[in-house]
């Protein structure tokens, strides 16, 4: 065999997602529980039953596969004979997968991976709205059956410490309500005039089914976001948009700066970190004083200089855009 007639030789990564693209859920292509509360442009693609443009999923999503499967494999195997294991569930004509129901606490549990970072943000400001969403629409499907649900648990495990972080709460029917106004909301516009609600170069939009059809119509090598210029193509309206945009920036900074001094006051540490301090406020206050060793670019030029030698450097490209005033234009 030749080398042109053997097949692509596939990396470690390619085979994960190989088998995640396989898996029954991945091959779902209506709206599921899991995805409400998120992009919204996504969940108009489902609702329309769009083809995907892409073949989506991470090896991160992979990772976070594998650890449910394990945990549902031991749970399968201890379950109680009223337990429920990944159970389907359906509830105002949304499909999902429940990870566990245990029946003895009336107790809904979900499994969720995620970067250690994002497990620091959920400990801080609670889970996101789409898992508050997602966890009650499954709440709602065992109510309506005939199944008593008393508390939802959320279990965040990070991938990369193994860190876990357990969040307990009652069935909210607010937050079904919230979720079946957002569905309602998505169905009622027009897809290619849904928001798109995430970054281009993000790991939403870079795992996303639908990319392609996504972004199609940007402005061939530019930002994919210059579609939406061609789409609407009121300049001066972007214009004023990212002018208000930096204005707010600056001004919350300045916020943030006085509230920061403020409170300087009250620190209890000169180095490290502090104890937790309880002001009064909903969370608590920690300072974390670290030094940190920045590289002194202008003396490493200067010996490089000394012995006629330039210093590596690496090529980057950036793209800024500034608002000056027009030649002809009145004063600021
Ligand atoms: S590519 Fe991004 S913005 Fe577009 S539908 Fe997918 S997640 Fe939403």
């Amino acid at each position: 065999m030749t080398a042109v007639d053997r097949p692509a030789e596939r990396t470690t990564a390619d085979l994960l997602l190989e088998w995640d693209r396989q898996r029954p859920r991945s091959r779902q292509r209506e709206l599921g529980w899991s995805e409400v509360g998120g992009c919204r442009r996504r969940a108009g693609y489902r609702l329309a039953g769009a083809e995907p443009t892409n073949p989506g999923g991470s090896v991160q999503a992979v990772l976070g596969t594998a650890i449910h499967d394990a945990v549902q494999q031991r749970l399968v195997e201890t379950a109680a004979p009223e337990d429920l294991v990944e159970y389907p569930v359906e509830f105002a004509g949304i499909p999902g997968h429940l990870d566990r129901y245990e029946a003895e606490h009336a107790r809904l549990v979900d499994v969720k991976t995620t970067s250690s970072r994002w497990l620091d943000h959920i400990k801080v400001h609670g889970p996101e709205r789409s898992h508050l969403w997602q966890t009650n629409g499954y709440a709602a499907a065992l109510i309506g059956q005939g199944r008593p649900v008393r508390e939802i648990v959320i279990d965040y495990i990070a991938r990369d410490t193994g860190d876990l972080h357990r969040w307990t709460g009652r069935p909210d029917p607010l937050q079904v309500k919230a979720a079946l106004e957002w569905i309602r909301a998505v169905r009622s516009v027009p897809v290619d005039m849904l928001n798109r609600d995430y970054a281009p170069d993000g790991p939403f939009c870079q795992h996303c089914p639908f990319f392609n059809r996504c972004w199609d119509g940007a402005t061939p090598g530019r930002d994919p976001r210059s579609v939406l210029l061609v789409e609407d193509p009121d300049a001066a309206g972007w214009a004023a948009k990212l002018w208000q945009a930096r204005q707010d920036i600056a001004a919350a900074k300045d916020r943030e700066a006085e509230a920061k001094g403020a409170l300087d006051a009250l620190r209890p540490n000169e180095a490290g970190g502090s104890d937790v301090l309880d002001v009064g406020f909903e969370l608590g206050l920690l300072w974390t004083i670290t030094d940190s060793e920045r590289l002194d670019t202008t003396q490493v030029r200067a010996e490089y200089a000394r012995v006629g030698a330039r210093p590596p450097t690496k090529t980057s490209t950036s793209t800024k855009l500034s608002f000056v005033p027009l030649p002809d234009g009145p004063a600021p």
